[in-house]
């Protein structure tokens, strides 16, 4: 598995998500991924199944240690006894005592980043969180919150997929070493069926999903965080490091627009660092 190096960390450059991955299916879904080669677990207080995650990996013949853990802060959590409480809780229902990645969900208009960070700072001081990074950050805020931690910032989690432009996040990423982590790598599944995609899939026996994670991972200091549940689409996922695509094929990828609906969609983050919900 190849990785993305940023701040301290080595980062495996394919992760698993689990956003709607609940229940017992998902302590499955983790267990069956640690046990194709998977070493890169993403949750997060919101997806309410912390629990389920920890239980996969603890079923699981692979030590913790060797399972790079993501969680996130809750937007309601970033006030600093908020953070520091819910993120107790969060080990416990991971069953760790500490974590790989810590993330700031969502940035909130109304609660300073001074505020978490300063929590964080603390927690990646006591040793219960290996890497601090945030999610869903412009890339002004990324930069106002690698001033602000005394710890690096290692990723800014955000939508990137084919379909939606990050370049000027990205390119600050590379000149500063951190990683991007993508989410939403299938467009939420709309990849899976793109006649593009699959065309270019035709020419190395891959399918449409798998070039367009070929496609993120093959860009410097991205990271990508593909959601399955099977088996097979757990395995497929995986297979995106035995080919190469074209710089042609890159661009083409680049140029990809998705439908009205994967369109409006991209939108959201930005509305949403707006609401102060
Ligand atoms: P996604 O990964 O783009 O797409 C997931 C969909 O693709 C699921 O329906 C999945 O089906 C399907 N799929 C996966 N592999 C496939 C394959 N090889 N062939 C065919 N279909 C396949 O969507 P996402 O869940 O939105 O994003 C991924 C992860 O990013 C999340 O789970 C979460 O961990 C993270 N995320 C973070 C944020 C944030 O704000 N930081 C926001 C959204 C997501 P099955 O489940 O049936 O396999």
């Amino acid at each position: 598995m190849d990785t993305v190096t940023a701040g301290d960390a080595e980062i495996p450059a394919l992760g698993l998500g689990t956003w709607q991955n609940t229940g017992p299916g998902c302590a499955e879904t983790v267990e069956t991924a640690l046990e194709l080669g998977y070493r890169h677990v993403d949750t997060a207080q919101m997806y309410d199944n912390e629990a389920q995650v920890g239980e996969g990996i603890a079923r699981s013949n692979v030590d913790r240690d060797d399972v790079f853990l993501t969680t996130k802060l809750d937007r309601g959590n970033l006030r600093a006894d908020d953070a520091r409480e819910s993120f107790e809780q969060s080990l416990e229902k991971l069953d760790t005592d500490y974590v790989d990645l810590l993330l700031i969900h969502w940035p909130h208009p109304r609660v300073p980043f001074e505020e978490t960070l300063g929590v964080m700072d603390d927690l990646y001081q006591e040793g219960n969180v290996r890497q601090l990074g945030v999610s869903n950050f412009t890339t002004d805020q990324l930069r106002e919150a690698r001033e602000i931690a005394d710890a690096p910032i290692a990723t800014d989690q955000v939508l990137y997929n084919p379909y939606k432009d990050q370049s000027n996040l990205l390119d600050y990423c590379q000149r500063e070493g951190v990683a991007l982590t993508a989410y939403s790598p299938l467009g939420r599944g709309e990849a899976i069926t793109d006649g593009t995609l699959a065309e270019i899939g035709d020419t190395y026996d891959k399918s449409a999903a798998q070039v367009a994670l070929r496609w993120l991972v093959q860009q410097e200091n991205v990271v990508a965080i593909p959601k399955a549940s099977s088996r097979d689409h757990l395995e497929a996922n995986l297979a995106v490091f035995d080919f190469e695509l074209t710089g042609a094929e890159m661009e083409r990828i680049a140029g990809l627009d998705g439908s009205i609906r994967r369109r409006l969609w991209n939108r959201l983050p930005g509305l949403m660092r707006k609401v102060p919900f």
